[in-house]
């Protein structure tokens, strides 16, 4: 789908995440030929500098995070020619008359608001105050979206001041990804799934997403938050929607965004003993948690699984287990769905029996796989065994498919098209933290020490002991 010429506007354009993802991202779509003429980035933030060396800080940037066999001379001469630079404070008057005088209000003016969530609001006033926003202006914000239910509601509030729903674009780069996406197209564009994607077939299914690294340098801000609010109420739970939802009519953002609203409002609150928290231990020179933390009697889980169940027709019964933690095994992130075994095995109990999984990787090596049972070849008898069928659709469609876009990429160029389908919208969030509040406010009534796990392992031995008790295991984080 074409791309209108734009303005892209970075608030924050010297920050951490505009290097390593935005202007990368952008740089990405100009050099597979998808930036359209009059395309401009222009970075905005506190720091003194002009538009030349802005575009040396830009280029040192797409040396260090975009891989060499993806860098090209000519393209990166051509990126660095659209960027411009005002220096800018978001709680004060200064650089805001040269931001007016340099955006242009007859294109799409995208807003990047790549800084802290203390100061969207002062960003959303200042853009109204100075009457930069045109027409067809948009806003990005990224997360954290709140840090619970009347934090997240007070900032609706600010940005609803002076924006609309419909030019609110809240990042879950988890969206972004292109299996996320193949989820949709595998549920709803094939006669296979849909009849049996419901409680009648399906046994379970399990949303992982484990990484290796530790909190690090960030312990003392992580700590405030913890894998809860870092994790589950944005991520897994956007995961959760999209596995779990009912059909949309259309494939529009609200038919989409409608449905997901749904599920989470159609989640039961957790029991106490369907949750686990852990906190990693020290590895040799590894620090723990606490040490990351920066307090040794930290309460803040680095890990958290928990049982859930979403209690509507299509699910009642079905539990879905998530999982996600730092210092784990491997960096893995993946959906399972696990079906139930067949009704009755025609078969001696020596052939065995498997069940089907499809299962969903979303980093590393983003790709689909569905289990299914066959005869192990040979002359041994009937004898069962499962065998994976690749979807991985980049195999599949072969050498002359596009290369998978980043998913900042792909978002980044979703909001200058205008199309929010892959955004969060206020009310899922503010759902989201009405679900994930009393959780937290429960753990911290009570006094709740999360378990210590090994650092390098699969996560706290009671983790393991949730699945157990309902004789299912985990699948193995690799
Ligand atoms: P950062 O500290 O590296 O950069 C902050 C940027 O904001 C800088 O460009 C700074 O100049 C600008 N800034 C700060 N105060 C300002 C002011 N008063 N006026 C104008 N500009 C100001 O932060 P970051 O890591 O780039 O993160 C930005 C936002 O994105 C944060 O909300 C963060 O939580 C979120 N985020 C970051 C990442 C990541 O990978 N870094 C990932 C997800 C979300």
């Amino acid at each position: 789908i074409p791309v209108e010429p734009f303005d892209l506007i970075i608030f924050g354009g010297t920050g951490d995440l505009a290097k390593r993802k935005i202007l990368p991202g952008l740089y990405r779509r100009l050099a597979a030929g998808q930036m359209p003429d009059g395309a401009r980035v222009i970075g905005a933030a506190r720091g003194e500098m002009d538009a030349s060396g802005y575009r040396d800080m830009v280029r040192e940037a797409l040396e260090t995070f975009v891989p060499e066999e993806d860098r090209d001379a000519d393209s990166i001469d051509t990126f660095l020619a659209l960027l411009d630079y005002v220096p800018i404070d978001a709680k004060g008057e200064a650089g805001w008359p040269e931001l007016a005088a340099l955006v242009r209000k007859d294109v799409v003016q995208a807003y990047y608001f790549s800084v802290g969530p203390s100061l969207f609001g002062d960003l959303a006033a200042r853009l109204h105050k100075h009457e930069i926003a045109g027409p067809q202006a948009r806003i990005v914000v990224e997360k954290p979206f709140g840090h619970d239910l009347e934090s997240a509601k007070a900032l609706n509030a600010s940005l609803a001041e002076h924006f609309n729903e419909d030019q609110i674009y809240r990042i879950d780069h988890y969206l972004g990804k292109e299996t996320v996406q193949n989820l949709m197209a595998v549920r709803f564009g094939n006669m296979l799934f849909e009849p049996l994607w419901n409680a009648q077939y399906i046994d379970h299914i399990q949303i992982t997403v484990a990484e290796t690294v530790g909190v690090g340098g960030r312990g003392a801000y992580y700590d405030k938050s913890g894998a809860m609010r870092d994790m589950v109420q944005n991520h897994l739970m956007q995961l959760l929607c999209l596995i779990a939802m009912e059909p949309p009519s259309r494939f529009d953002p609200d038919a989409v965004r409608d449905e997901k609203l749904k599920v989470i409002r159609a989640l039961d609150p957790v029991l106490p003993h369907h949750i686990v928290r852990g906190q990693y231990d020290a590895l040799g020179e590894e620090p723990s948690y606490r040490e990351d933390a920066g307090d040794p009697k930290s309460r803040t889980e680095s890990y958290v699984a928990m049982k859930v169940h979403i209690s509507n027709w299509r699910w009642a019964n079905t539990p879905f287990y998530l999982r996600t933690g730092k210092r784990l095994k491997a960096r893995a992130s993946e959906i399972a769905v696990v079906f139930k075994e067949t009704p009755h095995s025609i078969f001696d109990n020596e052939a065995g029996s498997n069940r089907n999984v499809l299962s969903i990787r979303l980093q590393p090596n983003e790709g689909m796989n569905l289990d299914v049972t066959i005869k192990e070849p040979g002359p041994g008898g009937m004898r069962l065994v499962t065998v994976p069928l690749d979807m991985t659709f980049a195999d599949a469609l072969g050498p002359d498919v596009e290369e998978v876009p980043d998913a900042y990429e792909r978002l980044i160029m979703d909001v200058i098209r205008g199309n929010q389908t892959l955004f969060m919208r206020g009310d899922e969030v503010e759902a989201a933290w009405a679900w994930t509040d009393p959780l937290i406010e429960g753990w911290q009534q009570r006094g709740e020490v999360p378990k210590t796990y090994d650092a390098g392992s699969a996560g706290p031995e009671d983790a393991m002991m949730l699945m157990h008790r309902d004789h299912r295991r985990w699948r193995e984080i690799k």
